[in-house]
């Protein structure tokens, strides 16, 4: 069922206010930036590109609320109550929030619809952790005579700043544990997909966190780089490319503030002699297509053994063959449309290259003329470990097949890239699949299965980035340590 193309009926298309201190308000300035739907090319939004001056407003916001507010004072418990009633008023949300995310940047409803769901999850689970922020810890002196408190605090005002392909989770996984820790946040959106977000603040106010705790501007690179060494600053998340995550990276080490990046990856797919290709067809398009490609530990490169090469190019090139391509807001397409005009020309730009250099394409291989930034669901086999789509994030709906001679070199290949981020291995032997794993060079392996678990850390290795989300250790990165020696007895 196509659902009809929403547009003047969601709560937000041409919006010319920030959220700052608890309140909608106006920028100070004049200059805005279009929300263009990525299937149509219709400009169906557009919202303010914030001024050094609404930077200093929400900073300074965020600041004050840390240091004078209620929210850094109250206990994790309370704290975790207002993540739990969050995430009921997202999902109340989640019909305009994915309608309006799927008009942002193109992503099936098949995704969008629960985009909602897995953002409260993520609150919940997130408030899930408080008993043990609680909890006291209390460390002897070896020598005895003496102890120490190690006081867990909240870090202090933060920056978020999130990439376009999942606007609402990537926000939110760094927004729940800086609510919990106690800290404050300001959120830059990525410019092209700046209104979906609006439902994350209004579930905030709505669940009653206080003012100046959550503060939203939006913008381009220059806002994100104006929060980054804004001196109110306390730490910086980002999620996006690794270009820009080496930027920031070099702005934190110069001003010494703690920062979590997470960004892009090449991962693969090594299938052992034993695979059943039967099951790797039935998750394929999730673990190597979702979100048309563009979703950062999918793996694009399926490595296969050289016997059973041509079955596994057959079953690739079959299986993305059927990914439905069409209209996001139809219930069946499985491949919508690149989140922007430049993203489409950045995949046409490797499909030309992988032609150059010699790869086969098995399906599709072309942008789809017309109207829309729709790229075919694509198979490239015949390639080699130096070619550049076998190298470099393509981030669109293009897989490539690659071929190894045993295991050692099916490692190998692996870990020859300068990402570091996700992998899966299909075989139908646990042991030898959990061996394989252990030898991948990244932050997580998926077992015949693409999966990432909120209670479990994610993160990137290398040119994938620093640090991780998601569980305890995720939440670790919003704390600051403190250590209060006293006397016993
Ligand atoms: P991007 O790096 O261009 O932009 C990401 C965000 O950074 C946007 O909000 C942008 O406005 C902002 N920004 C740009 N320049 C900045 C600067 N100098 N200082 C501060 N902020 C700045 O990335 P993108 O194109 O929006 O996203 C795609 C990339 O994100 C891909 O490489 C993908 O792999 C990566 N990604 C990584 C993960 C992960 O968890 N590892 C998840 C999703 C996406």
């Amino acid at each position: 069922m196509t659902h009809h193309r929403p547009g003047h009926d969601l709560p937000w298309t041409r919006v010319d206010d920030l959220y700052v201190d608890g309140r909608w308000v106006p920028s100070t300035g004049t200059a805005r930036l279009p929300v263009i739907d990525p299937a149509t090319e219709e400009e169906w939004g557009s919202v303010p590109d914030a001024t050094p001056s609404d930077v200093d407003a929400a900073m300074e916001a965020a600041d004050r609320a840390f240091r004078e507010g209620p929210w850094p004072r109250l206990t994790p418990t309370q704290r975790a109550e207002h993540l739990l009633r969050m995430a009921d008023e997202l999902e109340k949300r989640a019909e305009p929030l994915g309608w309006t995310n799927t008009r942002e940047n193109g992503s099936p409803v098949a995704e969008t619809s629960g985009a909602a769901a897995n953002a409260a999850g993520i609150l919940r689970h997130v408030a899930s952790l408080a008993p043990g922020l609680e909890r006291e810890d209390v460390r002897a002196f070896p020598a005895g005579g003496a102890e120490s408190v190690v006081r867990r605090e909240p870090v202090g005002p933060c920056v978020l700043i999130a990439p376009w392909n999942f606007p609402i989770n990537l926000m939110v996984v760094k927004l729940a544990p800086a609510l919990l820790a106690g800290c404050t946040a300001v959120l830059k959106p990525a410019e092209s997909t700046p209104l979906s977000i609006r439902f994350v603040v209004e579930a905030a106010e709505a669940a009653g966190v206080p003012a100046g705790v959550v503060n939203l501007v939006t913008g381009g690179g220059a806002v994100g780089e104006a929060l980054v060494r804004h001196p109110l600053t306390a730490k910086i998340a980002f999620t996006g490319s690794t270009a820009v995550g080496r930027r920031i990276g070099a702005a934190a080490g110069e001003l010494l503030r703690p920062v979590t990046l997470e960004l892009g990856g090449k991962s693969s797919a090594v299938v052992l002699p034993d695979a059943d290709l039967d099951a790797m067809a039935a998750v394929l398009i999730r673990s190597s297509m979702r979100n048309s490609g563009q979703t950062c530990y999918i793996s694009t490169r399926i490595l296969a053994p050289a016997e059973r090469y041509d079955e596994v190019v057959e079953m690739v090139t079959r299986t993305v063959a059927a990914a439905r391509l069409g209209d996001p807001f139809d219930d069946d397409t499985v491949v919508g449309p690149l989140a922007t005009a430049a993203q489409r020309d950045v995949v046409t730009g490797f499909l030309e290259s992988a032609r150059e250099e010699g790869a086969r394409v098995t399906t599709g291989g072309r942008a789809v003329p017309g109207t829309g930034y729709f790229v075919e669901p694509t198979v490239l086999a015949d390639v080699t470990p130096d070619m550049r789509v076998a190298r470099e994030e393509i981030f669109g709906p293009v897989v490539t097949v690659l071929r190894y001679e045993g295991v050692d070199e099916a490692v190998a290949i692996a870990n020859d890239t300068p990402f570091g981020l996700g992998g899966l291995v299909f075989s139908t032997d646990p042991d030898a699949a959990q061996a394989v794993a252990e030898r991948m060079d990244t932050g997580s392996v998926g077992l015949n299965f693409f999966a990432s678990n909120h209670a479990a850390p994610f993160g990137g290795r290398h040119d994938s980035g620093l640090g991780v989300e998601y569980g305890p250790e995720g939440l670790a990165a919003y704390l600051t340590y403190k250590t209060i020696h006293r006397r016993t007895g």
